[in-house]
């Protein structure tokens, strides 16, 4: 194991990080930028070191500043987290070079998996069917008319190297100016213009698998979830195990593996699917932990931290040789420093009070007089109940949020308390469209 690792990363995810390695007895490195000076990170890590500036580009994004730190400080590996630099191979490869291991797949997986359209290439090849749609570019207005003919409207225009629900466009008409607009949103937010297209399959469940690869053409599959519950393709719910028919997920279980296996997949990823009915398509591939990776870790009883710590450092993976069992049911919340009234614009600001139940798993980055700052995701932290079953984890979830408080800023708590009640959630195995639904009978969609 590492004797030091620096976490390149804020908030709940480096606080997470740095408890796993204190548990592990690995010292940890913070960084952090000038308004997360008073954070609970820095106070966390055993030391920290300032990124001078405020936005991300040249604080969490630089990756020259970051390395300079792991260099000086002796750090041996660095976890990115989610977010930043967890999904930039040129990062994972400047570690590589300067002999620090970065936590995460090998550059190239993560190029190729970043390129969204190289990982529907990936994935077709490895026999895993994905949405109708295009394998290439496309290159113009004419070329979406033809595919709009073929495969039907709507469809959904997406950002070869988009992301976080970003970048993705439905079009419904050939005579529009969707192509132009969308190229252009793609260049500005990603670097990069590239679209391709899917069939937009109205009614659709999100469901995803976790795996853990060694890198010895091993893989494990950690069970699945349903990320259905989503504001403008943003995951806002999580649960596990999804709810399906035990044939589609051994289906879905395989076609992760075959991904895995095809690519040689070393350390953490996630394999999403969305599911038409019965039928799943492949999505994509996020090389990375996962903000909802303890919905998994509820019900295996497995850290994935100290998991993709023992694959990144060669030591042996504390798993069976099968793949591990689930019990009971889990679900995640994620909480936002959003305003409902002013259509889930970010409320940054500083938190006055705040209040958890103690009895469930809280990740969250902040503490009373605490500010959110401005520049960055404007996500405070999770709650994760286990419960033995669907029902009893429902119940659960209800109770820490009638429970839960947070003053000083606007939250998304009302939000997921009037989801969490509904019949919908209650039923379970809801679309992608359940919180549009509910917003809209709400009167504030
Ligand atoms: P990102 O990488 O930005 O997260 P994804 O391709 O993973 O983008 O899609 C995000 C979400 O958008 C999915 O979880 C799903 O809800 C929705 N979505 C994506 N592709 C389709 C599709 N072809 N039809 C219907 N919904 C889709």
């Amino acid at each position: 194991m590492f004797r030091k690792l620096l976490v390149a990363n804020r908030g709940e995810i480096a606080i997470r990080i740095i408890r796993t390695c204190r548990r592990l007895g690995v010292r940890t490195v913070a960084v952090y930028s000038d308004p997360d000076k008073d954070s609970l990170h820095v106070t966390e890590a055993d030391e920290a070191y300032r990124l001078e500036g405020f936005r991300s580009r040249n604080t969490y994004l630089d990756s020259e500043k970051i390395l300079a730190i792991a260099r000086e400080t002796g750090a041996e590996a660095i976890h990115p987290g989610y977010g930043f630099l967890s999904e930039r191979a040129s990062f994972a490869r400047a570690c590589e070079q300067a002999g620090i291991i970065f936590i995460g797949p090998k550059p190239e997986v993560i190029e190729m998996m970043g390129d969204k359209m190289a990982a529907r290439r990936a994935a077709v090849a490895a026999g895993v069917p994905v949405v109708p749609g295009s394998l290439e570019p496309l290159r113009s207005m004419a070329e979406l008319k033809q595919l709009l003919v073929d495969i039907g409207a709507p469809i959904l225009l997406k950002a070869a190297s988009g992301g976080g629900g970003k970048g993705i466009r439905a079009v419904w008409h050939a005579d529009g100016d969707d192509f132009t607009l969308a190229s252009n949103e793609a260049r500005e937010a990603f670097g990069d213009e590239r679209l391709y297209a899917e069939k937009y399959l109205t009614s659709v469940r999100h469901v995803e698998v976790q795996l853990l690869g060694d890198g010895n053409g091993k893989i494990w599959i950690l069970g699945d979830r349903d990320c259905s519950a989503q504001r403008r393709h943003q995951k806002l719910v999580e649960e596990g195990p999804a709810l399906l028919p035990p044939g589609v997920r051994l289906k879905m279980w395989d076609y992760a593996r075959r991904i895995g296996k095809h690519c040689n997949y070393e350390n953490a990823g996630t394999v999403e699917f969305i599911l038409d009915g019965e039928t799943p398509y492949f999505i994509e591939v996020n090389t990375r932990l996962q903000v909802e990776h303890p919905v998994t870790e509820a019900v295996t009883s497995l850290d994935i931290v100290a998991l993709m710590l023992q694959v990144a450092a060669g030591d042996a993976v504390n798993l069976p040789d099968g793949d591990p069992s689930c019990q009971g049911h889990a679900i995640e919340v994620r909480l936002y420093a959003e305003d409902p009234a002013q259509d889930f614009r970010p409320s940054p600001g500083r938190i006055t009070a705040m209040q958890f139940p103690d009895d469930i798993r809280i990740d969250v980055g902040f503490e009373p007089g605490k500010t959110i700052p401005p520049f960055y995701d404007a996500m405070i932290g999770k709650l994760i109940v286990h419960g033995k079953d669907r029902a009893e984890a429902v119940e659960k979830m209800r109770t820490a949020l009638a429970q839960s408080r947070l003053e000083g800023v606007a939250t998304n708590i009302p939000m997921l308390r009037s989801l969490l009640s509904s019949m919908e959630f209650d039923r379970g195995a809801f679309d992608t469209k359940v919180l549009e639904r509910l917003l809209t009978s709400n009167g504030c969609a």
